[in-house]
């Protein structure tokens, strides 16, 4: 068995372990980051949900339940979470547009508005009500986008088909990399002769090139351009992963991709390394402690069994929202489902309540009574209890 020494390992790549090893790494400390595979975040719009019941998210996080994790996490540590994040994805390319004092709207694929809070570059131009006039820029083939969708819930909206010659939104996206292919579309666009206030298109405009792709087009046609996100694989989802990956690494980071924990070493109140079960070898990676960001049932942090709910690597208790029947509902996607409650409570130091080790700390989706459904916070509150859980972590090791 091959062994590696940290001072830090988080375990799980989605916004709260990847904000938590860039916090540790960039301040000095021997940090890996171990993951089964990618998280959530490629699966998301992309946007920064922080809170959404509200049109003020900092204040609506506030007035959320007293058993919500987001009150684990000072204000000011939320206000630095934010700027922290938009800082570092300035530097990496995808700046994210809003703030913390105010809720806007993203235009989503049905035509509806979806609340939230820091939105990639790409999607600060999307209407924030229903008088604008949009043009919606559709590609042949592309699917699960139809602009009758939207058509049918706005006035003024009309649309065009572009054949790119691929269909999936990653294909389209590749395509618009290359400057040739975004010249003839451009010659093509000019002549459809677009009257409309805006130009809207599904989120497909380059992969890690967006926004200079969207700012041309917009330069071009003399108005502004905007993305519309679509349903998974979503391109700004993926483009926040690879912003916040390359973010850590830049700070020093490693990452062991495709090695899933499967076992642990301890001693006492201490873990002292976990295994890995990765292909050849198994690997062990010891460290002075340990940040558990493996999220919920997606992500793989959380497993519902017949008649319980467990964690998996550490066995950590996990909060069980009610009987068995509570966590059900005929609509998963029901604001009100009980299995929005389930994860590990935590206390004000993001360490796991009841259990017997001293050195883990734990973040993101897997915190209970987080209710990301309900309350819109899924993405900001990974990014402030990520940085919450590296801040304990490091006065601990310290
Ligand atoms: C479909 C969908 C769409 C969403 N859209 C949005 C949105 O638009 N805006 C928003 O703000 N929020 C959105 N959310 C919520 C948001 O994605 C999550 O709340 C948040 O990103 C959780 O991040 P995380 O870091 O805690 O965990 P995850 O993103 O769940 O990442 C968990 C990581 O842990 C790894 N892992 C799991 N088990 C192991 C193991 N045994 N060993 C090693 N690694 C392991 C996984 O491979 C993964 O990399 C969405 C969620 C879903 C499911």
């Amino acid at each position: 068995m091959s062994v590696t020494e940290y001072d830090v390992v988080i375990i799980g790549a989605g916004v709260s372990g990847l904000t938590a090893g860039a916090v540790l790494a960039a301040l000095g400390f021997k940090t890996a980051l171990v993951t089964t595979g990618e998280p959530t975040a490629c699966l998301s719009t992309g946007c920064i949900d922080f809170c959404s019941r509200d049109k003020n998210p900092l204040q609506a996080l506030q007035n959320l339940p007293p058993e919500h994790p987001f009150h684990l996490v000072s204000p000011k540590l939320i206000r630095e979470s934010a700027d922290n994040f938009q800082t570092a994805m300035k530097e990496m390319g995808i700046p994210y547009a809003g703030s913390l004092y105010e809720n806007r709207n993203v235009l989503s694929a049905l035509g509806t508005f979806k609340t939230t809070c820091l939105v990639p570059a790409t999607m600060r131009a999307a209407p924030q009500s229903g008088e604008d006039a949009l043009h919606i820029i559709t590609f042949t083939g592309l699917k699960d986008f139809y602009p009758s969708y939207i058509i049918s819930r706005r006035r003024n909206t009309k649309f065009s088909v572009y054949d790119a010659g691929v269909s999936s939104t990653m294909g389209i996206a590749a395509h618009f990399e290359d400057n040739n292919f975004l010249e003839s579309f451009l010659v093509w666009l000019k002549g459809e002769n677009i009257s409309a206030d805006k130009l809207a298109f599904p989120a497909v405009l380059g992969l890690g090139s967006a926004v200079q792709i969207a700012e041309t087009i917009a330069l071009r046609l003399g108005r502004p351009v905007f993305e519309i996100p679509t349903i998974p694989p979503s391109m700004p989802g993926r483009r926040l992963f690879n912003a916040l990956k390359n973010n850590y690494r830049k700070k020093g980071g490693t990452i062991y991709w495709g090695w899933p924990v499967t076992g642990i070493e301890k001693s006492g109140k201490i873990i002292e390394a976990v295994s890995t079960a990765s292909r050849g070898r198994p690997n062990s990676l010891n460290a002075r402690a340990f940040i558990l960001a493996t999220g919920s049932f997606v992500g793989g942090g959380l497993v519902a069994g017949k008649e319980t709910i467990t964690e998996k690597i550490f066995n950590l208790p996990v909060h069980v929202p009610g009987p068995r029947e509570a966590w059900f509902n005929n609509d998963y996607f029901s604001f009100n489902h009980g299995i929005g409650k389930a994860g590990i409570i935590a206390d004000s130091k993001l360490r796991p309540k009841g259990s017997p080790w001293e050195n883990i700390f734990v973040c993101g989706g897997i915190l209970a009574n987080t209710e990301i459904l309900k309350n819109g916070c899924g993405h900001g509150l990974a990014l402030a209890t990520g940085h919450a859980a590296a801040k304990s972590c490091l006065e601990y090791i310290r």
